[in-house]
């Protein structure tokens, strides 16, 4: 008998001789844990490409590129699946450039998005040969014309446009709201438009927003999107054409009794939108991140030590804040679940990581039955966790697997302490 657990079709308890087991495409994560060390991240292949595909027959038939936005996870056995897939990438720095490339990307597919990319990061995506560059103000605008002027190059821009509609996510990942640091007022657009049009160093090539991030309903995407298309017809109406529209990432996904839309069934809505207003044939972009890959992976960790108190319980385990930081960022949820069920009754407890902050949990009051030794799964675990990892207390980074079918490859191996001290030195 399997139960996949709910948002996560490839995990599943499966019944074993010993019990059940939690797996990922039927692979037991004990085993996983067992031959590779805790914590560690597993990620389904399957589940990734489920999750692309929901996009994909979004758009069959339509002029679309889907450019994988790589922080959310960027390594590169990762970036390898989405590029094999045929999908382009939503860069932010350099380093994900390089990344991306070395991951097997087309660079034609590759967009750069962030409000401050330095000369250097322009010279190196302009040499690669990039398909857009999503510009937030008129200062980069200015600043791209130089750099592209001086390699006797025209940079392919979009600019980045702030819609002002309100995501109703958490405050730091809402992007498109007046008060945020990113993209072109909406009142600024035509002019902003007018002088990139203007600047030799520069081909104007499309129009981009992103509204922020684990959006959850479909009224902001249709408000946003009317917002772009009132600009598209009036920049267009000056003479300048756009060759795409790009509307951004920010689809949600179920950590919590969270029921965001299916993303073929919001882009069957946002496409009705568009053909009705005339623009269902234009090339359309996305930059999903998150619903790609987050409910694809798990940490799997081991249960240190129990420590009961008199207000609250703790179930200290072996991965922290380090290595799953969105609780402390974002007080977010992940669901935590025992690898083998015991048939205890459960206890209320907070389970909390080995750094030295109280800000150091990752699930509270949850209610438990498991003791020193044991293996539990952090679920939802695919996205901004290892791409937000760091190494604070000097923690080595955890491994990476992923799991395709009866195959598990090692992705990145587990940080060790000469990896962290090999840029260091001693002061004499
Ligand atoms: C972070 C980001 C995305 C992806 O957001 P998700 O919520 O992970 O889908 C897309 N576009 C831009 C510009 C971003 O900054």
């Amino acid at each position: 008998m399997t139960s996949p657990l709910p948002g996560h079709p490839h995990i599943a308890y499966q019944n074993h001789a010993s019990g059940n087991a939690l797996c990922i495409e039927g692979q037991p994560l004990a085993a996983l844990a067992q031959a590779h060390g805790t914590p560690l991240f597993v990620y389904s292949k399957a589940s990734m490409l489920e999750a692309l595909a929901a996009y994909q027959r979004g758009f069959a038939g339509r002029k679309a590129q889907i450019c994988y936005a790589m922080k959310a996870n960027s390594s590169l056995g990762v970036l390898q699946v989405f590029a094999q897939a045929g999908c382009g990438f939503d860069i932010v720095s350099s380093g994900e450039l390089a990344r991306v490339m070395a991951a097997g990307a087309v660079a034609s597919k590759v967009i750069f998005s962030g409000v401050g990319k330095t000369r250097a990061e322009m010279r190196h995506a302009l040499g690669v040969g990039i398909g857009c560059f999503n510009v937030e103000s008129t200062a980069e605008l200015e600043v791209l014309n130089e750099v592209a002027g001086s390699m006797g190059l025209r940079a392919p821009i979009s600019i980045r446009v702030n819609p002002n509609v309100d995501p109703k996510t958490h405050p730091y990942i809402s992007t498109g709201l007046k008060g945020n640091k990113f993209g072109i007022a909406h009142e600024e657009t035509l002019a902003t438009y007018q002088r990139a049009a203007s600047l030799p160093g520069l081909r104007v090539v499309g129009i981009d927003c992103h509204i922020g991030s684990q959006i959850t309903e479909e009224t902001p995407y249709l408000d946003a999107m009317d917002r772009v298309l009132d600009l598209v017809d009036a920049i267009e109406a000056t003479g300048i054409t756009l060759h795409h529209i790009d509307f951004g990432g920010g689809l949600g996904i179920n950590y919590q009794d969270d029921t965001p839309p299916a993303a073929d069934a919001l882009w069957h809505k946002l496409l009705a939108k568009l053909d009705a207003r005339g623009y269902g044939q234009r090339q359309l972009m996305v930059e999903p991140g998150r619903s790609l890959v987050g409910n694809a992976g798990v940490c799997v960790t081991e249960v240190l030590y129990l420590k009961p108190g008199e207000q609250k319980n703790f179930a200290i385990i072996d991965a922290a804040m380090n290595d799953l930081p969105r609780p402390a960022m974002y007080q977010a949820f992940h669901h935590i679940v025992p690898l083998a069920p015991r048939a205890d009754a459960t206890t209320l407890m907070d389970v909390v990581g080995p750094v030295c902050e109280s800000g150091d949990w990752i699930g509270r009051d949850r209610d438990l039955a498991v003791q020193p030794g044991d293996l539990l799964a952090v679920l939802s675990a695919g996205a901004y966790c290892m791409s937000m990892a760091s190494n604070y207390n000097s923690r080595g980074r955890p491994a990476e697997v992923l799991v395709d079918g009866a195959e598990a490859y090692v992705i990145r191996a587990r940080e060790t302490i000469a990896d962290q001290l090999r840029n260091e030195s001693l002061v004499g």
